[in-house]
Parts: structure tokens; C-alpha cells; sequence
């Protein structure tokens, strides 16, 4: 089980879900990023005291590593999420335990990569088949997009390329998980009232020490 990071999580609400032996991590959603993330995380620095005692018991972020901020492009915002929001905490923090969910640029794959062994990532199916191409293949086609969004082509060669080094040199620093977004509405593609299909992680997946 996972907790959910709120501005209000306390440090013996930390200690206490490690002591439980219940809760293997808790996941930051920056409020508004993605599906049931509006009580998400606003300003990280006030979470300050929950990731102090998260990095003293060993209980792993898991991050939704997209900034919310509406200025940015959508295709840039993991980019800037990792400039912006998880290097200050990790400069603060440097022996926190952290999981990017689903990396989908270059510039993530070489933070983690150059992070790890205590900063990990997981990377969903689907940023390994499609590319931003397949929102606009013959029109819009809905069912492609989910959060994070698909990206360039040269950000999905980068996440194949992980993958791969993953599976058979560095498998300390990236897992491979199966797609955890919502499963696609029945509307077929180019329909506008499609429901939009954003990630909801149903499980997480611990770093290596
Ligand atoms: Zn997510």
C-alpha cells in the first residue's frame, strides 16, 4: 500500500505507516497533474518534515513527475517538474529514496541514471509503442492521450534505450511495469466527448538500495 503525499502529511504519520509495515512508499501527485490529484501537492517545501522522516526510515517517493504549472508546455512539463520541483527536494534531501513513475523524456532517463542508485524510475508500455505522432494519426485520436502525454520520437527512443539497458546492464535503475492508465473509454477515436484517459498507479515499485 501506498500513501497519498498531502501538504498536511506529518512526520509520525510517516513513522507510523513504516512501522506498520503496511505502506511501502508514498506518492507525490502535484496537484491538478493528473486523475484524483487535486488534493495533490501544491508547494513541496511544506512537505519538508514528511520527506525529512521519509528519507530517515527509508520509505520511498514515488512521483508523478509532471509540473503543473499552466505557463509550460505540456510536452516540457516533466522536464521542468525535474529542474524545478524534485532537484530542490533531492538537494535537501539526498538520501531520499525516489521513483519517477513512468519516465518519458531523455533528460529524465539521464537525471535517474545519473542519480541512482537511491533515485529509480518505472516506464509504462505504451511510452515504449507510441509516440506524440499517434494523438493526431489522420486526426485526433483521444485514446492516445493519457498523462504524462506522449512525447517526441527521440524522447521514446530514449525511454527504449533505458529499457533495454535495463533489462540486461542496468537493471538496478529502471524497471519496465505494464501501462497503468484508465482503460480507454468506449467512444471510438475522434469522438470529443471522449473521457480522458490519465494515469492512476495501482501499485509502486521500491528502488534498489
Ligand atoms: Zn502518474
Amino acid at each position: 500500500m501506498t500513501l497519498y503525499l498531502t501538504e498536511e502529511t506529518t512526520a509520525s504519520e510517516i513513522a507510523a505507516a513504516k512501522a506498520s509495515g503496511f505502506v511501502h512508499a508514498v506518492k507525490w501527485y502535484p496537484a491538478g497533474a493528473t486523475t484524483h490529484s487535486h488534493q495533490g501537492v501544491r508547494d513541496a517545501s511544506r512537505c519538508d518534515p514528511a520527506f525529512a522522516a521519509m528519507e530517515a526510515h527509508g520509505l520511498p517517493l514515488l512521483v508523478h513527475a509532471e509540473t503543473t504549472d499552466p505557463r509550460v508546455d505540456i510536452f516540457d512539463r516533466e522536464v521542468f517538474f525535474f529542474d524545478r520541483e524534485l532537484s530542490p527536494v533531492l538537494r535537501r534531501f539526498p538520501r531520499l529514496r525516489v521513483v519517477d513513475e513512468h519516465v518519458t523524456t531523455q533528460q529524465a532517463v539521464q537525471f535517474v541514471r545519473a542519480a541512482a542508485p537511491h533515485v529509480g524510475a518505472t516506464i509504462t508500455a505504451h511510452h515504449l509503442l507510441l509516440n506524440r505522432n499517434a494523438l493526431f494519426d489522420g486526426g485526433l485520436r483521444p485514446h492516445h492521450y493519457f498523462r504524462p502525454v506522449l512525447k517526441w520520437e527521440k524522447h521514446q527512443l530514449a525511454v527504449l534505450e533505458a529499457a533495454i539497458l535495463a533489462s540486461f546492464w542496468e537493471p538496478t535503475v529502471l524497471r519496465i511495469r505494464v501501462a497503468t492508465r484508465h482503460p480507454p473509454a468506449a467512444a471510438p477515436a475522434s469522438t470529443p466527448r471522449t473521457r480522458r484517459s490519465n494515469c492512476m498507479p495501482r501499485s509502486s515499485i521500491k528502488p534498489e538500495r
